[in-house]
């Protein structure tokens, strides 16, 4: 046998007991023009003293140094840039991802600190958003000439099977107090250890508690605005997020969610406005959407466009009264049909009738003469008018049979109504019978959808992790944040691009 048959390779030996000390130089963990330093440096320029006004611990003072507000805004911006939503893994990428690791200098953030700072301060993250829309504006990214409302439901953070009747929230909500009563009352020789573990018992109680009188407050709100069928509803509430409504998502199934309206302005797709609503349809968000936009642009849009789902009377009231410019899809309720609920068909049915609007008088098929009689208000300046013919002529026609519904009193006699829309609604539809209009409605679509997909793929806010609505309109933030800064990024760095493509 030969020397080099028998002979067995020598290889680097894996030593994995062993403890290292390496060398790391922070400032190379990631490149130049790694968009984590962008980040950085962009919200080093906005003003955060809304964020430092909280902060207690102040020089010449007792008390530990707070986590600086531009490390974790930072820090959250470049999470919702990569997909991530969640405090712990946030935490866990600061032990080892290079932009986490570099933004803190390699030292550890608790996600306690971390998902506290996302959800803590509403005015001074909304302060946040508005600074970087002027900043956009400035730079003529921003203009509100026209902009899309659009709504997508975005997953609560509470199960379907959380959700649970009165009796049965006011059973938990006693048991849960009397939890709260009990853990406040620690044994005296409790140990350090056993002392925290009974403050965070006690915390976790306290809040379920609170969850509880929260959905308790919400059931009951359900059972007293409900309208139709009061007496057979069952006003329900989850017992996790009790603001939270069942909806049904895009893919048909229905769970718990919020309903995110996104206002985006076209030019360039920026959001310039986000809200979490509790309101499963987009039938009502127009005018609040104004609002809103006023409220915190100063201005409201020039143009509005929305799809069928806001499209209706108030809306386009709202838009008039807010001076914009609205752009929609009219849904016509009623649609032709060969006869009615009564029976009636042909000549017969009420639109069938002809209307002389020279005297404001219905023909029907034998003569007679349907006058005006009264007036309906529908509300956003919608009335019916309704006419009716003479008791007598009803009485005695030849043609009762096919006029009247079955079983009709010799006392009937017919009415037919006219809905009178106002005039803004009027100026709507025919506007959007024009070329332009379409053209522009034509756009919604693009521009609209394209920011929820961003923030839902992107983003990774397919469910929310905090619960309630005002949380949860904190996390659209900053995901809308995040997605507005990536966008501005990407629309520099076109910009940079050009001269060299043209050269
Ligand atoms: S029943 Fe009255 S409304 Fe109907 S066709 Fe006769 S007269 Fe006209």
């Amino acid at each position: 046998m030969s020397n080099e048959e028998t002979a067995v390779p020598r290889l680097v030996a894996i030593d994995r007991r062993q403890l290292i000390l390496r060398t790391v130089d922070v400032e190379k963990l990631v490149e130049q023009e790694h968009c984590v330093r962008s980040i950085w440096e962009l919200v080093g320029r906005l003003d955060l003293r809304l964020y430092y006004a909280q902060i207690a611990a102040v020089e010449g003072s007792a008390g530990r140094e707070h986590t600086d507000p531009q490390l974790l805004i930072s820090l959250w911006l470049y999470a919702y840039s990569r997909g991530i939503s969640s405090a712990r893994e946030l935490a866990r990428q600061c032990e080892y991802e290079p932009g986490c690791q570099w933004l803190c200098g390699l030292q550890a953030i608790s996600h306690r600190t971390l998902s506290g700072f996302r959800s803590d301060n509403k005015t001074a993250l909304d302060d946040l958003f508005t600074q970087v829309l002027g900043m956009l504006s400035a730079e003529g990214l921003i203009t509100l000439e026209r902009v899309t409302l659009d709504g997508t439901k975005i997953k609560a953070n509470a199960g379907g099977n959380t959700f649970r009747g009165r009796e049965k929230i006011a059973a938990h909500l006693a048991a849960a107090r009397e939890q709260v009563r009990v853990l406040n009352q620690p044994a005296e020789d409790e140990e350090q250890l056993a002392k925290r573990q009974g403050a965070a018992k006690r915390r976790a109680a306290r809040q379920r508690a609170s969850r509880l009188e929260a959905a308790l407050r919400e059931v009951e709100r359900l059972q007293r605005e409900k309208v139709h069928a009061r007496k057979i509803f069952v006003a329900r509430a989850s017992s996790t997020d009790p603001e939270a409504h069942v909806m049904r998502n895009g893919e048909g199934g229905t769970v718990p969610s919020y309903n995110v309206q996104l206002v985006t302005d076209t030019q360039h797709g920026l959001v310039v406005n986000v809200e979490a609503t509790t309101d499963a349809i987009d039938y009502r968000q127009l005018d609040p959407a104004l609002e809103r936009c006023e409220q915190k642009l100063g201005r409201a849009p020039r143009q509005i466009v929305a799809d069928g789902d806001y499209t209706n009377h108030a809306s386009v009231q709202a838009a008039a009264t807010h001076g914009v410019d609205f752009y929609g899809s009219w849904q016509e309720s009623w649609k032709p049909t060969a006869g009615d609920a009564q029976g009636r068909s042909g000549a017969f049915l009420s639109s069938a009738f002809p209307y002389d609007a020279t005297q404001d008088v219905f023909r029907c098929p034998a003569g007679e003469t349907l006058r005006h009689r009264a007036v309906l208000n529908r509300g956003h300046g919608v009335r019916t008018r309704v006419y009716r013919a003479p008791k007598e002529a009803c009485r005695t026609c030849a043609l009762r049979e096919q006029c009247a519904p079955l079983g009709a009193r010799p006392a009937w006699r017919r009415s037919v109504t006219r809905i009178e829309e106002p005039s803004a609604t009027t100026a709507f539809k025919a506007k959007m019978q024009t070329e332009e209009a379409r053209q522009i409605y034509a756009q919604r679509s693009r521009v609209a959808e394209f920011a929820h997909a961003w923030i839902k793929e992107r983003c990774g806010l397919r469910q929310f992790r905090c619960r309630g609505r005002l949380k949860a309109t904190m996390e659209a933030t900053w995901a809308c944040l995040t997605y507005n800064l990536m966008r501005w990024f990407s629309l520099r760095r076109a910009l940079q691009a050009q001269p060299a493509a043209i050269g």
